[in-house]
Parts: C-alpha cells; sequence; structure tokens
C-alpha cells in the first residue's frame, strides 16, 4: 500500500513543481520588463521633476539661477509654452521652474506659470457644475462665457458703483437666493462675480505684492471661480459692505448656510479645504442641483 501510493503521488509533484517553476519565470520576466520600463522614468525624476509642460502667464523675465537677485537681461511674452525639469522654492518663497531657452538653463518664477487649461467644448462654453477648475486646474486665458448677463445694480453695494456680470442661469438663481433672503429681512449683496483672467492678474499681483509669493487667499489668473461666471462674493451691511472671516458671523452667512445647498450653490472654499485656499466664507459657486 504505501509504496503504491508513493507512485499515485509522483505526477502530481512534477505537476506541482512544474507550475512553481512556470510561475517563477513568469514573475522574473515581469520584473525585468517593468525595471526597464520604469528606468527612464527614474532617470527623469532624479533630474528634478518629470518634465512639465508650463505656460507663461505673463510678460516674465527670466533668472540665472532660482533666486530674484539673479535676473537676467530680457523677457518672454505671455503664452510662450516651455518644459521645466526642476522646481526650486527660493529663499523669500518664490517657486523657480527651470527650462532650457535656446540651449541654455535659465529659470522663471512660477507664480505666473499655467499647468495645461482645461478644454472648451465646441460650443465655447463649459456645462455650468461640470466646470473642473482648481488650484492645479486652469482656464484658457481667454476663455469668457458667451452668456454674461449684467447683474441689476440693486445688488451692488451702496459704495460699489461698478456692473458686474454672471452667466444667465447662475444669476436668475443668485437672484432667488437675494429675494429669499429678503423675505426674511437679512439684504445680500453681490460684491464681485464674473471675473476675466486679465483682472484676475491684476488682483493677485496686487495681493502678492502685499502678501508674498506664497498667499493663497487670491487664486492665480486662469485658476479662478469666478472666471467661469457663476461664481459670487457675498456681502451684507452687518459685514461692512465688505469680504472677510468677520462675514460668517453675519445673519446673511448664517442664512446661506441654511439655505444654499437647495439653489445648488456651495461654499467652494471651507475651512481647511484640500486646495489649500484660505477660508472664504463670502464665496459661493453655483453648480446646480445634483
Ligand atoms: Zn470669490
Amino acid at each position: 500500500m504505501e509504496s503504491k501510493s508513493k507512485v499515485a503521488i509522483k505526477p502530481f509533484h512534477l505537476f506541482a513543481a512544474l507550475v512553481i517553476f512556470s510561475a517563477i519565470i513568469f514573475l522574473g520576466i515581469k520584473v525585468i520588463v517593468k525595471y526597464a520600463v520604469k528606468k527612464p522614468v527614474r532617470n527623469k525624476r532624479k533630474s528634478g521633476l518629470p518634465s512639465v509642460r508650463i505656460t507663461l502667464l505673463k510678460k516674465t523675465p527670466l533668472y540665472a539661477k532660482p533666486d530674484i537677485k539673479y535676473k537676467l537681461e530680457g523677457t518672454i511674452s505671455r503664452g510662450t509654452k516651455l518644459i521645466a525639469d526642476k522646481k526650486v522654492i527660493s529663499e523669500e518663497k518664490w517657486t523657480f521652474y527651470r527650462t532650457k531657452i535656446d540651449e541654455r538653463y535659465v529659470w522663471i518664477i512660477g507664480q505666473f506659470l499655467q499647468n495645461k487649461p482645461v478644454i472648451i467644448p465646441e460650443t465655447g462654453i463649459l456645462p455650468i457644475g461640470k466646470e473642473k477648475v482648481d488650484v492645479n486646474t486652469p482656464l484658457p486665458f481667454d476663455y469668457q462665457p458667451h452668456d454674461l448677463v449684467k447683474v441689476p445694480k440693486k445688488f451692488n453695494t451702496p459704495y460699489d458703483n461698478r456692473t458686474h456680470y454672471l452667466r444667465k442661469p447662475a444669476l436668475e438663481v443668485f437672484k432667488k437666493v437675494i429675494n429669499h433672503a429678503k423675505e426674511q429681512g437679512i439684504k445680500l449683496y453681490i460684491i464681485s462675480a464674473f471675473r476675466s483672467a486679465k483682472y484676475q492678474m491684476r488682483l493677485y499681483k496686487r495681493a502678492i505684492r502685499k502678501k508674498g509669493p506664497t498667499w493663497m487667499g487670491t487664486a492665480k489668473p486662469t485658476y479662478s471661480e469666478h472666471q467661469l461666471g457663476t461664481t459670487v462674493d457675498f456681502t451684507c451691511k452687518e459685514a461692512g459692505y465688505n469680504i472677510g472671516t468677520h462675514f460668517e458671523n453675519t445673519r446673511a452667512f448664517r442664512f446661506l448656510m441654511e439655505n444654499s445647498k437647495k439653489y445648488g450653490l456651495k461654499l467652494s472654499y471651507t475651512r481647511n479645504n484640500k486646495q489649500g485656499y484660505i477660508y472664504e466664507p463670502w464665496h459661493f459657486r453655483y453648480i446646480g442641483k445634483r
């Protein structure tokens, strides 16, 4: 019996050994292939960034080193596309990218560079609520929705004589919200609505001049939700017709927190938001009902 069973098991052992052997060979090949394919990527990482395509948002000076003290003569124009292979933060907290121009390495300040922008559909306009614009995802510089309409001046604060614009469907909703608030004795004002990338550039430059290059209270041009034409900054008398964290202590803010969702509005920059922007209790975007 004993010897019989031994003989019976043998082919199974052989089969198992064959399976294990093939598995080892297969895995071995897989590892070799993986290593061979990954190798060039690793080399790129060693030199700094994996190459990134960047676009200049404004006419930009060049630097010999990643430091604002080493400014070179001449500039390159807005819209120029470059490949960066290295990123360095300077002592003053400016982000510098290294790129090659005419076979020589130069550095550019990253605050005025743009990642690849989102693609605008053939209709020329982004569908409301599906627009992806955030701290890493910009809009094209010239993007401006073609259904912008004037916001009635009665929604301006008493100190604001500008004309604001919003996309038509967004304005309809903001009107309803403002009227609903009014029924409860709360007067909401719109202090900012659509902003072009050009206008955002002015705001951003002024902001970082005052607050420094790492300031996260003002989106970079083309990265702002205001360029979508669906976003407003609210204020009220209680908030001094201004924006600021103090807005969260107003009745207007409490009303918005209670009712905004019903209208398809979203408070974009909550406290400790993932994008790293400052808390903006005044900033609401229309995304539609979900
Ligand atoms: Zn805002």
